[in-house]
């Protein structure tokens, strides 16, 4: 996790609007000689080159995206990038550069946002992009933070969501379904801490579930890999709203439909144990929880002996043809229509 230090509260109007974007930005090294003009000017400056350029948006909302009373600001900073940077590497692209936009209300000191920019560039130190702009503007309520990522990918490496055909494989890297658990033991001990103060909540066996809350890893390693594996995916997307309606988007861009298997989905130990506290069924959180910025991608069965053994990849199912539908066969084999959350229940 990371750490929040400052304690100050410094007001934003001592340092005026400039004064805050020079103190926020000053620390922030620039590593792609792409970058002509980063933070400092009218617009930035990048060369362009020979390459296909990706560019992404996404605007995060207190209230809607993030509920600061368990989001550190750091963390939020750093999962703004992270949500950003999913899409670049879902396109099988690498980032190279952001801006990032942000309106706050006067409730937020100069230390706030401090920690916010600390995320920021812990992000982009780890993930090597740079800082090359944005905007700062007040808001009357609360915090906005909107974050554009700007990435490269030779035209002939570039994977859309709709090139997946029958007998493909459906991919997954790492495990899914944490980051939503983490989200309900947070949510949890929020309540408790609304009613007792003074509880010291034991998270030991929650550290895996909340971390993928609370500081998610976009999956740069993942184009990288697949170039060197010599893997280049039919279609691919980030899961960022659940796997079920990820397929379903890569289906029916594609105009193909699915079998997932249940039993193949990954899960980490904790969240089984944890959706069993919860009383909640893990197959339904990992469908529809969301939030853990792992890739989902199929390829040609051909490419199977490529990819299997491989510790960061599970294969989940496989693309059918349209009129079959998307299915998930279940674990007492029977074949029941996804939805875009979950799935129908019989
Ligand atoms: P303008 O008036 O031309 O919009 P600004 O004063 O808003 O210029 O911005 C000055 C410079 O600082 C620009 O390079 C802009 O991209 C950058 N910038 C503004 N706000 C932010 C921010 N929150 N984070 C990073 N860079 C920023
Ligand atoms: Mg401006």
């Amino acid at each position: 996790m990371l750490e929040n230090k400052n304690q100050n509260r410094t007001s934003l109007s001592e340092l005026g609007e400039f004064g805050l974007i020079e103190h926020l930005t000053k620390h922030f090294n620039l590593s792609h000689t792409s970058t002509i003009k980063a933070v400092g000017d009218d617009a930035a400056v990048l060369q362009t080159s020979d390459k296909q350029t990706l560019i992404t948006t996404d605007l995060l909302v207190e209230g809607v995206h993030f509920d600061l009373s368990y989001m550190p600001l750091k963390h939020l900073g750093y999962k703004a990038v992270m949500v950003n940077l999913s899409d670049v590497y879902a396109m099988n692209g690498n980032a190279e550069q952001i801006t990032v936009s942000i309106a706050v209300s006067n409730r937020f000191p100069l230390e706030a946002l401090e920690e916010l920019y600390a995320g920021i560039q812990l992000a982009c130190e780890t993930y090597k992009v740079d800082l090359i702009g944005g905007d700062t503007t007040s808001s009357t309520k609360g915090m906005l933070i909107s974050v554009t990522a700007i990435g490269k990918a030779a035209k002939e490496d570039v994977v859309y969501r709709n090139g997946a055909k029958e007998t493909d494989l459906i991919v997954v890297t790492g495990d899914i379904g944490a980051a939503y658990l983490g989200l309900q033991v947070l949510e949890r001990e929020k309540q408790v801490f609304q009613v007792n103060p003074n509880n010291q909540p034991d998270l030991d066996s929650y550290t895996y579930i909340i971390e993928r809350q609370l500081k998610p890893e976009a999956r740069k390693d993942i184009p990288a890999l697949l170039k060197e594996l010599e893997v280049k995916p039919t279609a691919m997307i980030d899961i960022s709203d659940g796997l079920s309606s990820e397929v379903m988007h890569i289906c029916t861009q594609s105009k193909v439909g699915c079998k997932i298997y249940e039993d193949k989905i990954p899960l980490d130990p904790q969240v089984i144990a944890t959706s069993e506290e919860f009383n909640m069924d893990s197959t339904m959180i990992a469908l529809s929880g969301g939030e853990d910025y792992e890739l989902l991608f199929t390829v040609p069965i051909a490419d199977f002996d490529k990819i299997k053994g491989n510790p960061n990849f599970t294969v989940i199912g496989h693309i059918t043809a349209q009129q079959q539908g998307m299915n998930l066969v279940t674990r007492a084999n029977q074949e029941i229509a996804l939805q875009a959350q979950g799935w129908n229940a019989l």
